[in-house]
């Protein structure tokens, strides 16, 4: 029987990792304990061009786009793997929000099962920052009942003194607070205000639903030739 480290390597996965996320997951998947986390880079040209905080350029969005739909595709294919398997697996949507209003979430968290997995940490713009991508990714998560060899969590962001995602927010969105496992996402940022702005501002670039300033003045973006820790 193929391994599922095997089957990663041949459809292409480089960036992943394995977490547990017993308790964390909706009710009706609360048997899916384990989550596998795949990570995709940006291309760093198509990063560099939104220069630092200049805004979302159109090949920006449609690399997020085709970017949200290979994610779908490998999360897919590696439910129907680990179903093959005798397993069971729920790929959870790369883009999707499910709550309406004030309160713009996805089904499951991304960013936690991502963190839990030793992958990154939660950058206090809310973004994920991968430990060695930055924050320029993508990323998707599979759920499932397999048991899987486990990552250490992190549980501390490592923004430090800076804070350069809070001033150049446009919308004025987040709050400048350090990230800790368990922090309510509301305390690090606005998404109703982020919402609101990348709909007004960028509805001829992205459909209002990319903006990526925060993203694009990080220093632990890759591109940054100065590195961490830059401050204003
Ligand atoms: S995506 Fe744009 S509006 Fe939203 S938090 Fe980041 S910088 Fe602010
Ligand atoms: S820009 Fe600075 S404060 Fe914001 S997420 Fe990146 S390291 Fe953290």
């Amino acid at each position: 029987m193929k391994s599922l480290d095997g089957f990663l390597k041949q459809i292409g996965v480089v960036h992943s990792g394995y977490s547990k996320v017993e308790g964390l997951v909706p009710e009706n998947w609360r048997d899916l304990h384990y989550a596998l986390s795949v990570f995709y880079p940006l291309s760093k040209p198509i990063l560099r061009d939104m220069g630092r905080g200049d805004g979302p350029t159109k090949t920006y969005f449609a690399q997020y786009r085709a970017l949200n739909a290979l994610i779908n595709q490998t999360c897919l294919q590696i439910g129907m793997f680990l179903e093959e398997q005798g397993f069971e697996a729920v790929p959870v949507p790369a883009s999707q929000t499910v709550s309406d209003g004030l309160d713009i979430r996805g089904i499951f968290s991304h960013r936690m099962a991502a963190t839990l997995s030793g992958s990154g940490w939660i950058g206090k713009s809310g973004m994920f920052i991968h430990n060695n991508l930055g924050p320029g990714i993508r990323m998707g998560t599979v759920l499932t009942n397999k048991v899987l060899e486990v990552g250490e969590p992190i549980r501390e962001g490592r923004c430090g003194n800076c804070r350069l995602c809070v001033v150049h927010c446009p919308a004025m969105a987040i709050e400048g607070v350090e990230w800790h496992a368990g922090l309510e996402r509301n305390r690090l940022y606005d998404a109703k205000s982020c919402s609101d702005y990348m709909k007004e501002a960028y509805m001829h670039i992205g459909r209002g639903s990319v903006c990526g300033i925060c993203m694009s003045v990080c220093p632990y973006n890759r591109i940054h030739e100065k590195g961490k820790g830059e401050s204003i």
